[in-house]
């Protein structure tokens, strides 16, 4: 199947007093139609970012996109006006976030926030987008769903409002769903049902996902390929069997030394000693070096690149860089 969505050599970058902070430093990737992808790292290494930049949402001045080129269904996002953007989201493209009390409004109730979309995207009558909304929430798997339209978002617990979250996301048949750890905020049972929820959407409907997280239990839950991104780059890639039964690069080795039992999503990334680099001004070298028990002297005088070691399998480390002759 053909890549919905194609990011190339993105480069998203934060000009700080201090310097500038690059974000997302030349990552690409791909995701298919109907897969899920998931991008995992430790926090800072530029997981959100990277959605904020396919969403159109990095804020500027001190947020850009300074270089390479997202396109979704063959058209270039970085070049759509505001509107269009907004238009994008919402309807082709749609996104959970950790934290739905943040994304909802809390002096409308559920129910004006699910019609809101269906209005503005799909049209319908307000008799139409009543009984829709009455659908969606079912769909998410909320009982009594006439009751639910008339609450207000402080009257929900957290599971429930991120299905309703889920349940805006979907309204419009979104093709892609862009989902920022939406699990992270709640508790083990609940982060089950939702992610439950999520494959059953992706089966029912064929929606893409990029599903970004910091849980190794969650990427062997949902995806079918995972990018493992480290200070801004991407540093290993791969279908998600592969990469969980044959990981090549030491921090990748490292987040899987305590590999996730299914249905126990308690491993977190920060067992690998030390911490992400200070993204400012970075040398050219292996941006794990000085966490990484492997470390060789090529790795603090020149970047690995990312190279295809098997089918789908790409690892940027210089371990694998036999033929470069620096190794
Ligand atoms: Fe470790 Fe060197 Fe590989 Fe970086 S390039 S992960 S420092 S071995
Ligand atoms: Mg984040």
């Amino acid at each position: 199947t053909n890549a919905l969505l194609t990011i190339d050599h993105l480069q998203t970058h934060f000009f700080t007093p201090s310097g500038v902070v690059k974000a997302v430093n030349d990552i690409s990737l791909r995701v298919r139609e109907g897969e899920t992808v998931c991008i995992v790292g430790e926090s800072g290494c530029g997981k959100s970012v990277t959605a904020m930049s396919v969403l159109g949402l990095v804020a500027e001045p001190q947020g850009k996109v300074v270089g390479g080129d997202i396109r979704f269904d063959g058209v270039d996002l970085l070049q759509l006006s505001p509107l269009e953007k907004q238009q994008l989201r919402g309807n082709d493209i749609a996104m959970i976030f950790q934290e739905p009390m943040s994304s909802l409004n809390p002096v409308l109730t559920i129910g004006e926030q699910i019609m809101e979309p269906l209005w503005e995207h799909l049209l319908l009558s307000k008799k139409e987008a009543r009984a829709k909304a009455i659908e969606l929430i079912s769909l998410v798997g909320i009982p009594r769903p006439e009751e639910i339209m008339n609450a207000y978002p402080h009257q929900l617990s957290g599971g429930m409002l991120q299905r309703i979250m889920i349940a805006i996301a979907i309204s419009c048949n979104p093709r892609l769903l862009i989902a920022d750890e939406p699990t992270t905020a709640l508790d083990v049972t609940i982060q089950a049902q939702i992610l439950d929820l999520l494959r059953e959407i992706k089966e029912t409907y064929n929606t893409a996902i990029l599903l970004i997280t910091h849980d190794l239990g969650v990427v062997a839950e949902m995806a079918d390929y995972v990018v493992v991104m480290y200070a801004g780059k991407v540093i290993e890639e791969g279908p998600v069997l592969e990469l969980f039964s044959n990981p090549r690069h030491p921090y990748t080795r490292g987040l899987l030394q305590a590999k996730p039992v299914i249905g126990q999503r308690k491993k977190r990334l920060n067992s690998i000693p030390g911490q992400v680099p200070n993204l400012i001004g970075l040398a050219d070298s292996c941006y794990f070096h000085d966490r990484c028990e492997s470390c060789m002297s090529v790795c603090r005088l020149k970047q690995p690149e990312l190279k295809q070691i098997d089918d789908g399998h790409r690892v940027a480390c210089w371990l694998y860089e036999e033929e470069s002759g620096l190794a």
